[in-house]
């Protein structure tokens, strides 16, 4: 199969009919083979009844609907376990994001090389304070701090060889970090293109202005966990010894200035200073250290992703 396209729903029977259509008119005139996974992130309305209809016309067509609201990143983390086709593209529900940009999205992997290409939507139909502002502080930061340098990290058209899909996990808020998760799953390999970008038809947003606390944590997650995942005793017993050999020498200070009538124990800043840094640090290097036996104990400890293998067994 040439192509899996994945698209994560929530409320939007209004706009499905109009999708499908416009994603089976492109993909039957570029002879494609191809799968459509919709993935009902819990919907109130009708799309699962739209969703079973185009399954019944037209066999390419496959849906799962969550029980309940999960959010974006669940259903395509669900979307990619289940994908087949040698490229999988993912594309928002609500018309905003083109089927016209899919051809050339499979062109750009299959003969360009590319692991992941990410659209950029450069000219923006949304609202300009609530989403086109914020958005570009966001991408400012995600790439400063992740090094992948892509103009728009959240865009929800993107393309993926399937080895990509299968390799990472998708959850929380993280769909908008995908670039940075593949990256450090090893998938370097990462380009953009600039797609067409169409007004919100049908529905609302689903997204508001609490998507940037936790879109921010969830990059500090990324950022900690590929760095010191592994090693929790590489940040905590660095950052924990430096506080407490610095409250240690600086109490000693303190007791030898006491011991010489110099200050006064119980009057002296300093010696709450260093004991708050010696217990600080005893705290942090435990932090670590219990850190280094949970990972020991976990069940993923030792699974490494292999790209290649040459094995005469
Ligand atoms: N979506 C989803 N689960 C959610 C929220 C959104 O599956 O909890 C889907 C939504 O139906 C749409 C896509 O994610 O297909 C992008 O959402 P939206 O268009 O609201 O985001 P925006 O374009 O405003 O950033
Ligand atoms: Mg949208």
């Amino acid at each position: 199969m040439d192509i899996s396209i994945v698209v994560p729903l929530f409320n939007e029977d209004e706009s499905l009919p109009h999708l499908a259509e416009w994603i089976t008119r492109v993909m039957n005139e570029n002879n494609f083979t191809y799968e459509v996974l919709m993935i009902d992130d819990g919907s109130k309305d009708h799309s699962w009844e739209v969703i079973e209809r185009l399954a019944a016309e037209n066999p390419c067509y496959k849906g799962v609907k969550f029980r309940r609201n999960y959010g974006k990143s669940a259903a395509l983390n669900v979307g990619f376990g289940h994908a087949q086709g040698d490229v999988v593209i993912t594309m928002d529900a609500d018309l905003q994001d083109s089927p016209d940009e899919v051809p050339e999205l499979y062109r750009m992997i299959k003969e360009e090389g590319y692991d992941l290409v990410s659209g950029w939507k450069k000219k923006r139909y949304d609202s300009k304070i609530a989403k086109n502002i914020p958005s570009k502080l966001f991408n400012a930061t995600t790439r400063r701090m992740s090094g992948i340098k892509l103009h728009d990290f959240n865009c929800g058209l993107k393309a993926y060889r399937r080895d990509v899909v299968k390799s990472i996990e998708v959850y929380g808020e993280m769909h908008r970090y995908i670039p940075v998760i593949a990256k450090w799953a090893g998938f370097s390999k990462i380009g953009e293109k600039v797609v067409q970008h169409r007004k919100r038809e049908f529905g609302t947003t689903k997204f508001g202005m609490n998507r940037f606390i936790n879109g921010y944590l969830d990059l500090m997650s990324i950022m900690f966990i590929s760095k010191f995942g592994k090693q929790p005793m590489h940040f905590f017993g660095a950052v924990g010894s430096i506080s407490g050999l610095f409250g240690l020498i600086s109490l000693i200070v303190v007791i030898i200035l006491r011991l010489s009538h110099v200050i006064s124990l119980t009057r002296s800043v300093w010696f709450y200073l260093s004991m708050l840094f010696l217990v600080l640090g005893v705290m942090l290097f435990l932090t670590g250290f219990l850190g280094e036996l949970i990972c020991r104990n976990s069940s993923t400890r030792n699974q490494y992703l292999i790209e290649k293998e040459l094995l005469n067994e």
